[in-house]
């Protein structure tokens, strides 16, 4: 500014041998494996240039900064879809671990170790989005009568909660109870495994199998909401009386996830094979779902637009900021930014002076 200098910004093709810009690529990459800050603090003798966020200066790697705020960004509109707000207030889920369990998750999205299939099942079992008669029946009305009830035990809509708590019963496929022993093992591994880190009293041997969670009974909302991968806060509020998040995290992630495995085997497969066979028995062939509805097609749009209504995006309201505080708390994918952690993710702002 002192020296009054006039910058001219030329974009240039990447890779075309532009000797500036490959000089720049050079450094970029340096620097985006260096964890500290990308200046030195001799340079800012020499910059009048600071980066600062929330008037606190980035004493760190920007890109690093950058794609941290970007990941909660994007788990902050994640917990905001109208799908988890309808269940009730955010507070009740630990979004961090969450967040921390599905991140874990991602390599059976390749197709190296053959499991897509199981990592599909569990992003739509946690967004609700398994193809159950009442998801069909509001995606296809023309195949699916909305008068349907489940299939096998013909006694309720077959929506997602009823997958586990359907009363019918086959040699191999009995839901309900298989729920409860699954929710049993997956219990019982938590306890041990905790218990194995460290001695623990009285209290946390019983209080931790009387979580609301494990309630299988009824179910309880929070054990249906556990079944989907959706961790409840009180869950991980209780063990963080002893145990740091980052270690139950650990530890709950592999667990959960053999839970869902047994799941999505001993469950939703056995399922889908007596879905199609019923599906056949109406008379609904993979030829006319693909042929979609031949009348009353605006009906069918308006019900379509309702649907998708629930995947609503972000909306500002007060507790994004509770949110926020609570990713802020834990999960090691933000832990390095340890000067925000008493702050708020705001929108992002830079000042230059
Ligand atoms: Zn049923």
């Amino acid at each position: 500014m002192d020296r009054n200098l006039k910058v001219n910004l030329i974009k240039v093709p990447a890779h075309g041998d532009d000797i500036y810009n490959i000089q720049a690529d050079s450094l970029a990459k340096d620097a985006h494996s260096v964890l500290q800050s990308t200046v030195s603090p001799l340079a800012f003798c020499y910059t009048p240039c600071l980066l600062t966020f929330n008037s606190l200066p980035i004493d760190m790697n920007i890109r690093h900064f950058f794609r941290s705020i970007a990941d909660a960004r994007a788990l902050l509109s994640f917990c905001s879809l109208a799908r988890f707000t309808a269940l009730g207030s955010p507070s009740l889920f630990d979004w961090a671990g969450i967040h921390f369990c599905l991140s874990q998750n991602k390599g059976f999205a390749s197709h190296k170790n053959g499991r897509p299939e199981f990592w599909i099942f569990c992003i739509k079992l946690l967004l609700d989005m398994l193809p159950t008669l009442s998801t069909l029946q509001q995606r296809k009305p023309y195949l699916y009568s909305p008068d349907w009830l489940c299939p096998q035990c013909n006694s309720a809509p077959e929506d997602l909660n009823h997958l586990w708590t359907c009363p019918y019963i086959l040699p191999d496929l009995n839901p309900c109870l298989t729920h409860h022993s699954e929710i049993i093992k997956f219990r019982d591994s938590c306890l041990s495994s905790f218990l194995s880190l460290k001695p623990l009293d009285i209290t946390f041997q019983t209080g931790f199998p009387a979580l609301d969670c494990w309630n299988y009974e009824s179910p309880s909302p929070s054990c249906l909401w556990l079944t989907r991968g959706l961790l409840p806060a009180h869950l991980t509020a209780f063990l963080n009386q002893h145990f740091p998040l980052s270690v139950i995290y650990k530890y709950i992630s592999p667990l959960l996830n053999d839970f869902q495995v047994a799941l999505y085997g001993e469950i939703w497969l056995c399922r889908n094979v007596l879905f199609h066979a019923w599906e056949e028995s109406q008379g609904i062939s993979a030829a006319s779902k693909l042929r979609g509805p031949s009348i009353n097609s605006s009906s069918i749009a308006t019900s379509s637009q309702n649907h998708n209504s629930s995947l609503a995006s972000v909306s500002q309201d007060s507790w994004i900021s509770w949110i926020s505080s609570s990713i802020i708390q834990g999960g090691s994918w933000i832990s390095h930014l340890d000067f925000l952690r008493r702050l708020t993710v705001q929108p992002l702002r830079i000042s230059f002076w």
